[in-house]
């Protein structure tokens, strides 16, 4: 490869470390590597360089998401269909034709949340209408409301439902009363005929999950990300990737220790800890969970939920439990990070993590809580003592985290004020990583600016941050997260060339405008790896 030089010019950087922007900078790579950053007065440019101007536009270190189900997102933009807006059936069927030739070998078509009740046809999608279009890809749709789905023959005959299939007890296969034909509407209990059926996530599929997700990332100026609870597909598919060239985004991959500790035993046996790779590929942290969430109310309080006070919430495995498997985990050497949400859950992942510790104490440790969502005071000190991160996720505070909002429902004004406090966290000196939730937590996107929007904008008075911190939490405390500060995360010589130029100056807009930004150009090593334009 060429070492060759680019120079971003006349742009205002914010470096990704806190400190204040440059107004009208230059940022100067070569090869992968960037070898120069300042105010432009002061930088000379090397002779050939390919030129950039940033025409006073905000550059940035390529943000790194901290929470995402990358190969996830990836498939679902590729298999799933939101059919939540459509407006006739007729939209339905072109919508489903469009995807077809997308959808990997070996997958099925899958399409969420429609409403016939709004549709001129006021009818279900029936087998009839959907054969033509395919008679290859089983197609399994969905309305809005549940309890049914409409299905192709394609997907009829993997289950092997014909005119002889039998309801089965609180199900219903509904044909057609005069040749008895099975119409492709099952209800209730006969959806399962179905959804037991549905092949297993193929090595093909994933793969091109991640090559769909790397794209949506670029476009969204995202040039690391971290991957939540990856099995062993998951975690073979990035290698493949690695290999073949199509991982174009870094990626720090965190082994699932959800249901058993098989991979964390598999890791401990090959002796591979947190930290393995390269800086494309690395093992992450173990990934255990201890509760639900509170749109479920099965994330963990201390206290029971405001409008369901029969529940505190619901832990997945025991505290006990919890403890054994961190231990474990941590005597291996391994990063490990815990889902924990309500101050109940937080609690036994501090009480794990502090257990683990003063068995075997290990600095610089860096295990993680994911969400960390509703804390105590005491557990904010907590934090700090045990120098744990929380990974948070600020669009759960902008969605949901404002009165009246989700949250509020669920647990009053009181505990309301402590939902994802950055203000707090920050001014104790804790670093905190921000991420997405993207590929599992709909409604948004993965989409990096609207976390911006909300940190800045957190809708509980005192909660708010900076910009410069947020774009930090959004970059070098996110490579710090995953041990990974001394190579990335800010603009700074020495560091990888990895780097967005965004659609506008941030500071020149309303700060609710943030969340409308998008990405003009997004590089990664020094390679320019997305361009809105040209
Ligand atoms: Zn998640």
């Amino acid at each position: 490869m060429s070492e060759h030089s680019i120079a971003i010019v006349g742009g205002r950087i914010i470096d990704g470390t806190g400190r204040p922007p440059i107004p009208d900078g230059a940022i100067v790579t070569y090869g992968s590597k960037i070898i120069a950053v300042g105010p432009r007065k002061d930088i000379t440019l090397p002779e050939g360089a390919e030129v950039i101007d940033a025409n006073g536009k905000t550059v940035i270190p390529g943000f790194i998401d901290s929470h995402t189900h990358f190969i996830l997102m990836g498939m679902r933009v590729l298999t799933t269909l939101d059919l939540s807006k459509t407006r006739s059936l007729t939209e339905v069927l072109q919508l489903i034709k469009k995807r077809i030739p997308e959808v990997p070998k070996g997958a099925w078509l899958e399409g969420h949340g429609w409403d016939e009740s709004s549709w001129p046809e006021r009818r279900y999608p029936m087998k009839w209408d959907l054969d033509p279009i395919s008679s290859e890809v089983p197609i399994v749709l969905t309305p809005y409301y549940g309890h049914l789905v409409a299905v192709n023959s394609v997907a009829l005959e993997a289950a092997n439902v014909s005119k002889d299939t039998s309801n089965p007890p609180g199900g219903e296969v509904v044909k057609d009363p005069e040749t008895k034909e099975p119409t492709g509407i099952l209800r209730d209990e006969a959806i399962r005929l179905i959804s037991e059926v549905k092949p297993p996530t193929t090595r093909e599929i994933s793969l091109q999950g991640l090559r769909e997700a790397c794209a949506i990332a670029l476009k969204w100026g995202c040039t690391s990300i971290h991957e939540l609870d990856a099995d062993a597909i998951q975690l073979s598919t990035y290698q493949t990737a690695r290999e073949d060239g199509s991982l174009r985004v870094r990626a720090y991959v965190m082994p699932t220790a959800r249901f058993t500790e098989e991979i964390i035993d598999s890791l401990g046996v090959l002796g591979l800890r947190t930290g393995f790779g390269d800086e494309f590929y690395r093992i992450g942290a173990a990934k255990i969970f201890i509760d639900g969430s509170m749109g479920a109310r099965t994330a963990v309080f201390t206290e029971p939920y405001k409008d369901d006070p029969s529940t505190k919430g619901l832990f997945t495995i025991s505290p006990e439990e919890l403890k054994t498997r961190v231990t474990k985990a941590h005597d291996y050497g391994m990063q490990i990070t815990i889902h924990a949400i309500g101050d109940g859950g937080i609690e036994a992942a501090l009480d794990a993590y502090e257990d683990a510790l003063k068995k075997n104490n290990r600095e610089d440790h860096r295990h993680r809580i994911e969400h960390c969502e509703i804390l105590t005071e005491k557990q904010i000190q907590r934090i700090k003592r045990l120098g744990v991160i929380p990974s948070m996720q600020p669009n759960f505070a902008g969605e949901w985290g404002g009165p009246g909002g989700m949250y509020d429902q669920r647990l009053g004004p009181e505990r309301l004020k402590m939902n994802n406090p950055y203000r707090r966290l920050l001014d104790e000196g804790i670093r905190v990583a921000f991420g997405s939730d993207c590929g599992y937590c709909p409604p948004w996107p993965m989409n990096p600016l609207y976390g911006l929007w909300a940190a800045v904008r957190h809708p509980i008075e005192g909660s708010s941050i900076s910009l410069e911190e947020a774009v930090k939490g959004y970059t070098l405390d996110a490579a710090h997260a995953s041990f990974e500060e001394g190579i990335k995360g800010s603009l700074e010589p020495g560091k990888l060339a990895d780097i967005a130029v965004l659609s506008q100056d941030l500071y020149a807009i309303a700060p609710d405008e943030i969340k409308n930004v998008t990405v003009d150009l997004t590089m990664v090593g020094g390679k320019i790896e997305y361009r809105a334009y040209g």
